[in-house]
């Protein structure tokens, strides 16, 4: 079964809205949070295309915005919102529109990246950025071999998910329900 590497961010967040949309497909509505981040980042795209890349702490590198992944291999797709290439190196970047510090459930989508990327490539990716639109600022972390098996072992824990069709729990954190585009569907949570 083909995943697409937003599942890894959104089953981290909440495993039913992967479920929602592999289970039960339904519609969802588009928050104001979506439509904005779209408008930031055609805008930063514009803008980033002419600057230097010291923010990311690099002296050189190529840069491709939008680039689409795809890895048979292991089953996974999605589209990079920019990726740095220097010649050692390959460095993913997910644009965020969020004023805090990206949370963990972006690390796995980046973890994501990382593992198509070397699969495709063949080259290492052992950093990745998120980059949050509003600051205009790009944070790093690092792809350890640690989080890439996270990585893996979520891609499992989903395709088992959707095979055996086992609606799952809320998340602990009641409060991500408040902002979620399928609260409509989780009568049981409201
Ligand atoms: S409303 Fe809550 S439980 Fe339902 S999908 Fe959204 S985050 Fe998950």
């Amino acid at each position: 079964m083909h995943l697409r590497v937003s599942d890894l961010k959104q089953f981290h967040y909440c495993p039913r809205v992967v479920f929602y949309q592999y289970v039960l497909p339904v519609d969802r509505k588009v928050t104001y949070k979506m439509e904005k981040g779209k408008a930031a980042q055609e805008q930063i795209e514009r803008l980033e295309a002419r600057r230097k890349l010291r923010r990311f702490g690099l002296q050189e590198g190529h840069r491709a915005f939008n680039v689409w992944l795809s890895s048979r291999t292991l089953g996974l797709s999605g589209k990079l919102d920019l990726l740095i290439e220097t010649e050692e190196e390959l460095y993913p970047v997910d644009f965020k529109f969020t004023r805090g510090r990206p949370f963990k459930n972006h690390l796995f989508q980046l973890a994501g990246y990382a593992l198509i990327l070397e699969d495709q490539k063949k080259k290492p990716v052992n950093a990745a950025f998120v980059y949050l639109l509003p600051q205009e600022d790009a944070v790093v972390y690092a792809m350890s071999l640690e989080l890439k098996n996270e990585c893996l072992a979520t891609m499992n824990e989903i395709r088992r998910m959707v095979l055996e069709e086992k609606f799952p729990d809320p998340p602990a954190q009641r409060n991500k329900c408040e902002d979620c585009e399928y609260q409509n569907y989780c009568r049981d949570i409201w």
